[in-house]
């Protein structure tokens, strides 16, 4: 990322579905040719930093936008990435996140080709080293999943509980440390040493994601999902030799030995990665909630509301010091330390082509336009 905002935000436009096509909706989306730029009917023109229009392709998408986040990690920087807008806009299939065996490899999502990316890297800086006559770094790799759903966290990793009782009993705390670090307590963290032992556990959560849907008779497209993945790295880092040993941060660090051999020492970089695929954001009113309908459609605002207020708040340079209300809901203090600082954050609002969903879409641009 060359410049500082630490916010982007793209756009993708799906191609009209099946249905959309028999019904012979219109296309009313247009992308400017040459500039990131999308029109909604006639007269609303809306600038973001990547616009992906109908046959845009998975691999596009990845590369760019994603690719420099996973290189980021390599580095401690933390990452998050948000799939935002109606449900059947694209959000699943963007990010990937509903593990379907039946997509090729060309359709694979962000989270598969982001977690190849990870272990291709991480295979490259130890095979570097090894090269160079270097000890090589040591990587450690975790896996979370999370659902939130009406302000409650849910874990589909735990493999032990029934669905409703992962939804009773949940007993996920989110704490902070006094670094600032966000962490949690009483989610299941596996091991994830290779791309097939990480996308194991995608499958594994985004199945147990649809059977607690089914048994309480509430879809997905009402609950936020959230993979994260911790990458923990530790190298060596050769010192300097001793004239240019000087400045400060450098003074507790043991000087080379007198016979100019440099000595070693270990740092430990840490990233995490977050992938969330939002909520559908379509308004209560239209879906003419009530009763526990409507429960979870005001929680369920309450998430991306309060998401849309952060960044927002992140994005405006113009106050210096602000409040940035991470506290206002699970989903923003959850993901507090890895939205803004020197963290990279990424949404994608996804969007239909189709004149009936004009309304729904012009809501979502309008979200997205106040992130930039
Ligand atoms: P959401 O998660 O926002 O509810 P989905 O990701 O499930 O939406 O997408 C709705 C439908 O549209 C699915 O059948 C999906 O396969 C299809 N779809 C979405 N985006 C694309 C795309 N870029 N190319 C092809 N099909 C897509
Ligand atoms: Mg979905």
């Amino acid at each position: 990322m060359a410049d500082d905002t630490s916010v982007r935000v793209a756009v993708r436009i799906r191609p009209q579905v099946p249905r959309e096509i028999i019904d012979m909706c219109h296309v009313c989306t247009t992308v400017a040719s040459g500039e990131p730029q999308v029109w909604l009917g006639k007269d609303k023109a809306f600038t973001f930093d990547h616009v992906f229009d109908m046959p845009s392709l998975q691999e596009e998408v990845y590369y760019t936008c994603i690719k420099d986040l996973i290189e980021g990690c390599f580095d401690g920087y933390n990452a998050t990435v948000f799939a935002y807008g109606q449900t059947s806009s694209g959000k699943t299939y963007t990010m990937g996140t509903g593990f379907n065996l039946s997509l090729n490899a060309e359709e694979r999502g962000i989270i598969p080709r982001a977690v190849e990316h990870l272990f291709i890297g991480i295979h490259e800086r130890q095979r570097q080293a090894r090269e160079k006559g270097e000890p090589p770094p040591e990587f450690k790799v975790n896996a979370q999943f999370m659902e939130l759903y009406n302000e409650e966290i849910i874990d589909l990793l735990d493999p032990a509980k029934e669905a409703e009782e992962r939804v009773k009993k949940s007993q996920i705390k989110i704490h902070e440390d006094s670094k600032g670090d966000i962490y949690t307590v009483g989610v299941t963290t596996r091991n994830a040493s290779s791309p097939e032992e990480t996308l194991q556990c995608l499958k594994n959560g985004a199945l147990s994601r649809t059977t607690a849907s089914t048994n309480m008779n509430a879809q997905s497209s009402r609950s936020h999902a959230i993979f994260t993945l911790h990458i923990k790295q530790q190298r060596v880092v050769f010192m300097e030799p001793p004239e240019s040993n000087i400045s400060d941060e450098n003074l507790d660090k043991p000087a080379p030995t007198q016979n100019g051999e440099v000595l070693n020492e270990f740092e430990t970089l840490t990233a995490k990665f977050h992938f969330v695929d939002l909520a559908g954001s379509e308004r209560l009113k239209r879906t003419g909630a009530t009763g526990d309908r409507a429960k979870e459609g005001i929680s369920i605002n309450c998430g991306l509301l309060a998401l849309g207020n952060v960044i927002s708040a992140l994005g405006d340079k113009s106050r210096k010091v602000t409040h940035v209300p991470y506290r206002d809901s699970k989903l923003t203090r959850l993901l507090q330390d890895s939205l803004g600082g020197n963290s990279r954050t990424l949404m994608i609002a996804c969007i239909s082509p189709s004149d009936r969903d004009f309304m729904e879409t012009l809501n979502t641009l309008k979200y997205a336009n106040r992130a930039k």
